[in-house]
């Protein structure tokens, strides 16, 4: 093992981290990492493979929808649907599309529906139970899970390349300053270091800044999905159901939709993804969501049931045209921390395992050949030419004609390409630039006419503090705030007067606060960060107009707690 370069990243006086050595170190135990985990006990079991993962538990952290394409099980574990400990049971039964307008809807037929978008085959449950089925196989295998850990620093050699991760210490206080239970973090050294950290991952972003991985791309794109489980009246239950709408209650200038999905025991899961390139600053996405569910051919569904658990988390919307290099000396990124979702389908779990998978397989070949510390170049140059880019290639200009042209034509469009792309491998639009960043697509607040929001009833429609009180996020109080303002001037003094901090509003769990000494005058106003309701959905980092504001990881085992997402 060649020499590991470190830096004192905390405040205090302290020891020499520990460390341990590892053929391969992954970052995150989502379905991406713990893919890329199996499949490297399955070609060799005698490699050393290690998952740190940040939520609680494997799953704790996992937000999804989810309608689960099994091409990525089916390849990972080609016996699932015989596993009686397989949490995935239901297949979809059937599929709905819906153009909803403020008081009624059309159904779209499915025959009008490009093939792609087709949900036949696949399954509808929870990915973070599916996570931690796939954490118990790892684990059968041999890999090392470390739940509650967080990897807070990238540990690079005395090259530059990358050569592992060490976890954040422990027991530190709010100034930063050891507490009687501080405990330092470890080394985890690694030939090669997979990093599956989902979407805006922290230490994936590092990355892709420091080896400029987004150079000749265009920018990573970003949707917020805001999730609830609600158990139903079992006379309004359909299991396998899944419907999906566009349309109200978003403006045709704003991208993004809803998702329904009957699963198992008479609970429906539903959801609304918004695009984060909105431009009305005045815009609440957890206020969208929140009215969505009060449209007339949806709110029947929820008379009678009870709100179970509340969630958000980004997910990535840039696709084929915006995905980083993916390999680095040392590393490569994978799942969502490499962009692999796929925005019509709504869909990124099977593409997160099989780019896991196809990591996997490249840093085998690596070990077996006594390489470590360089590029896996396989797994680079493979990923636009398998079955990823296959997915990702066909559906590349839905996003930027939907950005461009609104939800009725920009869709419409996307359709057209969609199909033309399935049967004859054509496009109308070559690839399509995104444009924009999302964090500098906000209007200012001069320039758009404000949203206003009905209050919630507490039946159907809910506030942020009792939501957040559903996902069971908490966090060590006295540890250092962890999300960063570069300047903690810019809240109030340029994005309150320029776009009403839009903070308040994007933040799905009411983290962002202005108060003011006088609240009738408005004087005095103060930005507050309430951390610990913080359920790590990354939204801040993307969207703040003057990119003010880091996240980084708490400490390890805090944020949410979901139980089924
Ligand atoms: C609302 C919504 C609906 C969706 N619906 C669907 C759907 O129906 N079908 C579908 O296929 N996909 C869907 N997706 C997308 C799907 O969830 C993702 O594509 C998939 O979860 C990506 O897997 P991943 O392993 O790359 O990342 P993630 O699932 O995000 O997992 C990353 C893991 O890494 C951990 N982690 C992150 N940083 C660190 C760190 N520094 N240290 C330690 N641990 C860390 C996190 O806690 C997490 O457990 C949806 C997403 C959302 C948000
Ligand atoms: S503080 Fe940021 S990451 Fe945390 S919930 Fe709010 S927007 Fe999401």
């Amino acid at each position: 093992m060649s020499q590991v370069v470190t830096e004192q990243r905390s405040e205090v006086e302290i020891e020499p981290r520990e460390a341990m050595d590892y053929d391969v170190v992954i970052v995150g135990g989502g379905p991406a990492g713990l893919a890329a985990a199996i499949r490297l006990k399955q070609i060799n079991p005698e490699f050393s493979v290690v998952v740190v993962e940040k939520g609680s538990e494997i799953g704790a952290h996992i937000l999804s929808g989810v309608v689960i394409d099994p091409i990525g099980l089916d390849r990972l574990l080609p016996g699932w649907r015989e596993d009686g400990d397989c949490p995935l049971k239901l297949q979809v039964t059937e599929d709905r599309f819906y153009l909803l307008g403020p008081s009624g809807g059309v159904r779209l037929p499915n025959f009008l529906m490009p093939p792609l978008m087709n949900n036949h085959g696949n399954y509808v449950g929870s990915l973070a139970n599916v996570c931690r089925y796939l954490g118990a196989k790892a684990e059968a295998l041999g890999v090392e899970i470390y739940p509650g850990f967080a990897a807070t620093e990238v540990l690079k050699d005395e090259t530059g390349a990358v050569a592992g991760v060490a976890t954040g210490d422990m027991g530190v206080n709010r100034e930063g300053k050891p507490k009687d239970s501080f405990t330092r973090g470890m080394e985890l050294r690694g030939k090669y270091t997979l990093f599956a950290e989902g979407a805006r991952g922290s230490l994936s972003k590092q990355l892709i800044a420091s080896h400029k991985l987004h150079e000749g791309r265009e920018p990573q794109k970003y949707g917020i999905g805001l999730k609830e489980i609600w158990r139903v009246d079992p006379s309004k239950h359909q299991p396998g159901l899944v419907q999906h709408s566009f349309g109200w209650p978003l403006a045709s200038d704003t991208g993004g939709g809803s998702f329904l999905y009957h699963i198992e025991d008479n609970q429906v899961v539903v959801g609304f993804v918004l695009h984060l390139n909105y431009k009305n600053p005045t815009l609440s996405p957890f206020d969208e969501f929140q009215r969505f569910k009060t449209h007339p051919m949806i709110r029947d569904i929820f008379a009678g049931g009870k709100r179970l658990a509340y969630g958000a988390r980004a997910i990535t919307e840039g696709g084929w045209q915006s995905v980083p290099k993916l390999a680095f000396p040392g590393g490569a990124l994978i799942g969502c921390a490499a962009g692999f979702m796929n925005v019509p389908r709504i869909k990124g779990s099977h593409n997160a395992m099989l780019s896991g998978m196809e990591a996997a397989e490249a840093a085998a070949k690596a070990l077996a050949d006594g390489r470590a510390h360089d590029e896996l170049s396989d797994y680079e140059a493979g990923w636009r030419s398998g079955p990823i880019g296959a997915d990702l290639k066909k559906v590349r200009n839905v996003k930027p004609l939907w950005s461009k042209l609104g939800t009725f034509i920009g869709v419409s469009l996307g359709g057209v390409d969609m199909w033309l792309n399935t049967l004859l491998g054509l496009t109308l639009f070559g690839t399509l630039k995104h444009g924009k960043k999302d964090c500098d697509t906000l209007k200012p607040l001069s320039k758009v006419t404000p949203i206003v929001y009905p209050k919630p009833d507490g039946v159907i429609t809910f506030d942020r503090l009792s939501s957040v009180f559903l996902s069971n996020t908490n966090h060590e109080e006295d540890q250092p705030c962890h999300l960063k303002l570069a300047d903690p001037s810019i809240p109030i003094g340029k994005n309150l007067p320029e776009y009403g901090e839009p903070a308040r509003l994007y933040c799905p769990a009411g983290v962002y606060e202005v108060v003011y000494a006088n609240e009738a005058l408005r004087t005095d106003p103060r930005f507050v960060i309430n951390a610990q309701n913080c359920v790590h959905c990354k939204t801040c980092d993307i969207k703040d107009p003057a990119q003010n504001i880091t996240w980084t990881t708490p400490e390890g085992g805090g944020g949410p707690n979901y139980p089924n997402m």
